[in-house]
Parts: structure tokens; C-alpha cells; sequence
């Protein structure tokens, strides 16, 4: 009899603010260890802590993209734990009053197809520093430079069903974050951060007993953390064991996962309302005006593209994937190109360098420049996409740098004909066969032409004349 697996998924966000959580240190990433700190995030006594308003608007646009409601009233509680990095002895989190719950969005299972999975809430905290392991030897350090900065917890249902499930979720939740401007989501950074549940059962049985997953550094790595744990718990229960509710870390070396102690329950932390900030409360207004404000997310994009552009699925994938290629990819049909060639060009030339890079070398006016010259005829698109290849070095005007270069399709007839000329005469085999009815050998003629030409014929141009000479 098979086993079902159920995961559900806290993922942890950093919210795209300039400054932390509760004081003004700027919440920067990769300074000197204990630099961007303060008496507030240092949790030295007496020090208060002020709500930073913009983690505040940034949550609330994460909730509502996340199709959560947001509640009017939200209470920051401290959560008390005792750890080397945390130096009040709590984290400033929500509890029972978070910030919104009752979300959900589609997620496209490479198992089920669109599936919807619910997100149970979200809510703000702040994050704790980092305990280093391999600066001194011997030794643990440190580094209280993320202590305050401002985060969003988001806790998916238990409504994943495989591992792949699990990071197809993660994919989806990014990109919505992403768009929405709320994140950087960069795991590398640790600004999203993935704490995975995983359980089994029978079929239709109740919910078994779930174990957490830590440490995992990619979406890759989460699949792989989740398949090993769901081994584990697999082979516990087949040989008659039982699983126990225990944290586990994920060794991406060795893919293994390892418990790391027994998991705390809520009552562990000893939750209550923080006395120094008093319950936030939001204006209906506000939140319907920030609900206003949401820039298009990424469904309403790819129903954009595939209905009024009508450019097919693949294509609407890969260019709504990442916000700043989609943006990329509208400028250049706002500067005049067709949808499906901008797409195209997007596609290829612009995408393969923006992987490698990281930045868009070539302006979407740039490229909309080239295209043109294609369109009339004035370039081949072999010879345009060496245009973009030069303008990506060095910017430059792309009409004087087909000049230059020798790009400039010859459309002069004596010329044509005489490369017409030569092939016929280099090719009577061929000739004899296409003047015998094989009338797709013109491609071939075409191409030779091209060829004599070093590409600078406009096939267009050719055939005509091909044709007149060809004729019995
Ligand atoms: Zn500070
Ligand atoms: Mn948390």
C-alpha cells in the first residue's frame, strides 16, 4: 500500500525596506561583522523599539498578493527563546493576532497540474542575528548585523503533496513576491529562507506526525532535503517504528537530513503581547487603497501576453519568469516591435546575456532600432544579430555600424544578377534538375547566392532574378 506525503512550508522573506525593523540601521547586506547595529537591534536596556512603516506597507502588499486578508488589527508579541544570537532573549514576532491569514494561489504541480494552495497566514517579525561556526576555531562568533531587520513568516496549508510539489510552490511564491516589489527573495543573500514540514500517511488517514526540515540554501535543495526526509519516515514507519516531531537539518553534501533537537511547541516560547509597541491598526482605506496599488502580478501578466499579444505558452513563460525581463520585453514592443519578434529577440540574444550578466547591455530603443533595419529589408537578421553582439560591448548607432561593418544588404540589381550569374554557371547539374521541375532546389540557389555574397544579398531581392535566369 502506497504513502501519501503532506508538506506544508514556512518560508521566511526579507521585506525590501532601507531600514530595519525597529531603528533606523540601515539593513544592508555583507558589512564587517557588528557594523550596522544600534542600542534597539543590540537589545541593550531601556532602548525602544519604533515600527518602521514601510515593512508595514511592504507586508500588507505580500498579504494581499498572496490573496490573504489583511486585519485591521495586528499585535506584535515576543517570542522568548535563549540563543547566542538573539540578544533581547526574544524576537519581536506576531502571534495569535498576525498581521493576514486566509490566503491562497494557483500553483501549477508537475504532478497534478493547477492546484491551489492555501496559505494560512502571514505575519511580520524581526530577524536575529547569526551565530558564525568557522570564523574562530573552537570558537562560535557573533555577527548581530541582521538582528532587527524586518520580515515577513508566510505558512502555506498542509497542501503539498511531493517533494517537486514543494518547489514548484516556492517558484510561484517567489515570482509573486518578486513582482509585487515586496523582496529580493535572493536565497544566497538569505533573504528568502525555507523551513519545509513533512509527514505521511495512509490515504485518507488523519494527518501524520510531521518533522521540520532546516538548512536548505536552494529550491533544488529543498526538493532534495524533502525526498530524503520522506524516505526516512517512510522506512521508521514500514519497520514498525514511529516518527517523532523532531527538527532536522539538511546536509546538502551528503543529501542526508539529520535531527537536530526535539521541536518546540508554541507554549515553549512563552508568548505576549510586547509591551512596548501597542497593537498596530490599520485604516480600512489604507488597505484598500494599497490593494489598488498592487502592480500587475504574475497571472494577470500571462494572460496579457498569451490573450492580447497572442504569443504562445512557452514564450509567455519565459518572458514573465522575472519581472525585469518582462519589463525589458514590453519596453522594446512599446519602441515599435512586434510581440512575437521582440519575444524572439528577448528570447534569445537578450536572454543569453542577461543570464550570463545580469544587466540588459542593449536598450530596448536600441534593439527596436535593429529590428527595424530588418523589417526594411536594410539587414539581414543573421547580420542583425551581429549588430546586437557589437552593440553589446560598445553602444553605438546601429545604422553607421551596419555600414561599417559591411552589413548593408545589397539590393542593386548588376550586382545581384552577377552573383546570380556565377552560381548558375558554377552549378548546370543542379541547374539541369530545377530547369527539370525540382522546383525546391531554389532554396539551394538562394543559398548559394547568399554565400558568393558573404551574406550581404537580400534573399528577397535574389529571387526574382534567380528565377529569370532558371527559366527553361
Ligand atoms: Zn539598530
Ligand atoms: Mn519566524
Amino acid at each position: 500500500m502506497r504513502w501519501e506525503t503532506v508538506v506544508g512550508l514556512e518560508v521566511h522573506v526579507q521585506l525590501a525596506t532601507r531600514t530595519k525593523m525597529f531603528c533606523g540601521c540601515p539593513a544592508t547586506y555583507g558589512e564587517a561583522p557588528n557594523t550596522v547595529v544600534c542600542p534597539v537591534c543590540l537589545g541593550l536596556t531601556g532602548a525602544l523599539p519604533v515600527l518602521n512603516a514601510e515593512a508595514i506597507r511592504l507586508g500588507t502588499v505580500g498579504a494581499l498578493a498572496l490573496g490573504c486578508t489583511v486585519h485591521p488589527v495586528s499585535v506584535f508579541a515576543r517570542k522568548n527563546y535563549f540563543y547566542p544570537d538573539l540578544p533581547k532573549g526574544y524576537q519581536i514576532s506576531q502571534f495569535d493576532k498576525p498581521l493576514a491569514t486566509g490566503g491562497a494561489f494557483e500553483v501549477v504541480s508537475p504532478e497534478r497540474g493547477p492546484i491551489t494552495v492555501s496559505i494560512t497566514r502571514l505575519h511580520l517579525e524581526e530577524d536575529a542575528g547569526k551565530s558564525l561556526h568557522d570564523r574562530i576555531p573552537g570558537h562560535t562568533a557573533v555577527d548581530l548585523n541582521r538582528a532587527g531587520t524586518p520580515l515577513a513568516e508566510i505558512v502555506s496549508g498542509p497542501d503539498l503533496r511531493s517533494p517537486a510539489e514543494a518547489r514548484a510552490y516556492l517558484v510561484t511564491l517567489r515570482q509573486l513576491l518578486v513582482y509585487a516589489g515586496v523582496s529580493e527573495c535572493s536565497m544566497e543573500k538569505g533573504s528568502l529562507r525555507v523551513d519545509a514540514n513533512l509527514s505521511v500517511r495512509r490515504p485518507g488517514e488523519p494527518l501524520g506526525v510531521k518533522t521540520e526540515v532546516k538548512n536548505m540554501n536552494s529550491f533544488a535543495n529543498v526538493e532534495r532535503a524533502l525526498e530524503a526526509e520522506r524516505a526516512r519516515q517512510i522506512g521508521l514507519l514500514e519497520s514498525g517504528e514511529r516518527v517523532t516531531q523532531v527538527t532536522l537539518t539538511f546536509n546538502a553534501a551528503t543529501g542526508e537530513v539529520k535531527p537536530l533537537r526535539s521541536k518546540e511547541d508554541a507554549h515553549d516560547y512563552r508568548y505576549f503581547p510586547d509591551p512596548d509597541l501597542p497593537p498596530l491598526v490599520l485604516e480600512s482605506a489604507w488597505i484598500t487603497s494599497t490593494r489598488a496599488a498592487l502592480p500587475e502580478l504574475p497571472a494577470a501578466r500571462r494572460n496579457r501576453y498569451a490573450t492580447a499579444m497572442g504569443l504562445p505558452d512557452y514564450d509567455v513563460g519565459v518572458l514573465t519568469a522575472e519581472p525585469a525581463v518582462a519589463a525589458y520585453f514590453e519596453a522594446t514592443v512599446a519602441a515599435g516591435v512586434e510581440p512575437k519578434t521582440a519575444a524572439n529577440w528577448v528570447m534569445g540574444e537578450v536572454l543569453s546575456g542577461w543570464n550570463d550578466t545580469g544587466v540588459f547591455a542593449v536598450s530596448p530603443e536600441r534593439l527596436a532600432q535593429v529590428v527595424a533595419m530588418v523589417e526594411s529589408g536594410t539587414v539581414s537578421l543573421q547580420a542583425a544579430k551581429r549588430i546586437y553582439g557589437e552593440l553589446v560591448t560598445a553602444d553605438a548607432d546601429p545604422a553607421a555600424l551596419a555600414t561599417r561593418l559591411g552589413l548593408v544588404q545589397v539590393r542593386d540589381e548588376d550586382a545581384l544578377a552577377g552573383w546570380v550569374d556565377e552560381v548558375v554557371s558554377a552549378h548546370p547539374d543542379e541547374v539541369a534538375r530545377f530547369r527539370a521541375g525540382e522546383a525546391k532546389l531554389i532554396g539551394f540557389f538562394v543559398g548559394q547566392v547568399m554565400k558568393r555574397s558573404g551574406g550581404k544579398a537580400d534573399p528577397k531581392a535574389i529571387q526574382p532574378i534567380l528565377k529569370e535566369r532558371l527559366a527553361p
